[in-house]
């Protein structure tokens, strides 16, 4: 099974049932798979064929939607692309992923044009238009750009699909990795439908769900929890562009929201502006949080003000994504992401690969039909990352003795002052406890005679001092633990995702 066939499936069962809305239109699933039908026959027309790799360059959409199963029904291998990434890091992954088509919006074909002589191997730039002008790149491009919906004006209403093994690659995700270049993980089908349909089920995803989709489509959270897993048994998914609170709420209003799902920092945005927007959320059963560690003060606090459930999950790119999941069903536990979710397993592991014992700290291990086949072309970091059928996540982690686990920083981000571990995360959920903190990051900085310092970063929404910081600090923390600076910043570098850059600061710190 995929999630392509999946969606015709969904649509025969529920035709004239929402399957999106976006800017207030609501798409029934019968006109998505139509949609998605002849996007597919386009991509045929235009000489596609199964096993071909598309770029797909777009802002959360139908364009997105439509241009991603429409591939994946044609059986091509989509690559989602972040279109905010400059020219040159977009030129890397169209190069190393083989691209030979390109699927976008207008807002973003300036990239193009200056990127396209290097790319006589891309046949075509099919464009949603929003309105922006692109008569530059029409100019230059000629016969290369289509139209996304004039293609679709003229396309066929059937289509002979190709048939698609659980084995072939279904998407191809470049994770920013923790050096280097970006790594393609490949995602195979099954790796897709069978997390999409593991994260419905365990979260209870019911065709009432409306799901807000305000996480960047390109990025796999997004993708699997509130997009194709929602889509799978008849959910509505509410498409927001780019998230801001305030969208946030009015949708969640007017449209009845019952699953958000973001990560932590636009809890924390939120909250900032909750006070008036408390009722806004009265029809959500369940907030989502992932893609980094959930400080606990902000969880209760949220959970409090919005009298909702927060439940926080774990999962990375190469697990398509998701691994764990504090349960529905069960107790949830603050600061931990969980349980294994359905057919998924998840292990602490030594430097040997041998399990350690709970409450022990060490590396977590993930294995399930959702672990990815390997690195694109990368054999051998491929199998730095897949040992004895494990995915060696580089999160360290450990577990307590009813299988919740707990993030305790990734491998890289551990700090080593004078001998001693330091995990950013520990230090960051002290300062979050303080009620004039807002924000925080902690990352290692060099030390001539520790080797490397602990160094703070704070958003606070009140005057208070470095010291006064200090001080509470070491109310809660042994003094190899402390930071020795505590920078003030307007704002926490982020991505578009709205995880905390913490590369950036480290940048920073050493500079
Ligand atoms: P990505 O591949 O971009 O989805 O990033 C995956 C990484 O995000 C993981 O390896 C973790 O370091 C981090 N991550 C995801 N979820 C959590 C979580 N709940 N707590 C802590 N870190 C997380």
């Amino acid at each position: 099974m995929n999630i392509s066939d999946q969606l015709s499936i969904t649509a025969k069962g529920n035709p004239s049932k929402t399957a999106y809305i976006f800017q207030g239109e609501k798409t029934s699933y019968m006109e998505l798979e139509g949609a998605v039908t002849k996007f597919a026959s386009s991509l045929k027309e235009l000489g596609y064929k199964k096993g071909d790799h598309i770029a797909l360059v777009s802002g959360n959409s139908p364009y997105y939607v439509i241009g991603l199963y429409g591939a994946l029904r044609l059986g091509l291998t989509v690559i989602p692309i972040n279109p905010i990434y400059t020219v040159e890091e977009m030129r890397y992954i169209l190069k190393n992923g083989d691209v030979k088509g390109v699927i976008t919006m207008d807002l973003f074909m300036d990239k193009f044009v200056a990127l396209a002589s290097d790319f006589p191997e891309i046949h075509h730039y099919i464009v949603g238009d929003t309105g922006a002008d692109v008569s530059n790149a029409q100019e230059f491009l000629n016969d290369k750009m289509k139209s996304f919906t004039g293609l679709m004006r003229t396309a066929e209403l059937s289509l002979e699909r190709p048939a698609i093994d659980d084995e072939d690659i279904a998407i191809i995700l470049y994770t920013s990795g923790t050096t280097g270049k970006p790594k393609g993980a490949m995602l195979t089908h099954k790796n897709v439908y069978s997390n999409a349909k593991d994260v419905a089920d365990y979260l209870k995803y019911s065709p009432e769900d409306k799901v807000i989709a305000t996480l960047p489509m390109f990025h796999v959270f997004c993708f699997t929890v509130a997009l194709n897993a929602p889509l799978m048994n008849g959910g509505t998914v509410l498409i927001l562009p780019k998230f801001s609170p305030e969208d946030v709420f009015k949708v969640a209003k007017d449209e009845g929201a019952t699953v958000f799902a973001g990560v932590p920092t636009m809890y924390n945005y939120l909250l900032q502006g909750g006070e008036a927007h408390k009722r806004d959320f009265e029809s959500i059963r369940l907030c989502i949080s992932g893609g980094a560690s959930m400080p606990v003060a902000l969880l209760k606090q949220f959970e409090q003000a919005f009298q909702v459930i927060v439940s926080e999950g774990y999962g990375l790119s190469e697990a398509s994504p998701v691994t764990c999941f504090n349960p529905l069903d069960r107790p949830r536990k603050a600061g931990s992401i969980g349980q294994n979710i359905w057919h998924v397993e998840n292990k602490v592991v030594d430097e040997l690969g041998d399990e350690v014992p709970v409450g022990e700290v060490g590396e977590l291990v993930v294995r399930g039909p959702n672990v990815m086949k390997g690195y694109y072309k990368l054999p051998e970091e491929t199998a730095v990352t897949l040992r004895d059928g494990w995915l060696y996540t580089g999160d360290m982690a450990k577990v307590d003795e009813e299988g919740y686990f707990y993030i305790v920083d990734r491998k890289k981000d551990m700090i080593l002052v004078g001998g001693y571990n330091v995990y950013p995360r520990e230090v960051e959920e002290v300062l979050y406890q303080h009620p004039n903190v807002t924000e925080v990051a902690v990352v290692g900085a060099p030390d001539p005679n520790l080797g490397e310092a602990v160094q703070a970063f704070v958003v606070v929404n009140d005057t208070i001092t470095e010291d006064q910081l200090l001080d509470y600090c070491r109310e809660h923390l042994a003094k190899y633990k402390l930071p020795t600076v505590i920078e003030f910043l307007d704002e926490l570098p982020k991505n578009t995702t709205g995880k905390i850059l913490r590369k950036n600061l480290r940048d920073r710190v050493t500079q």
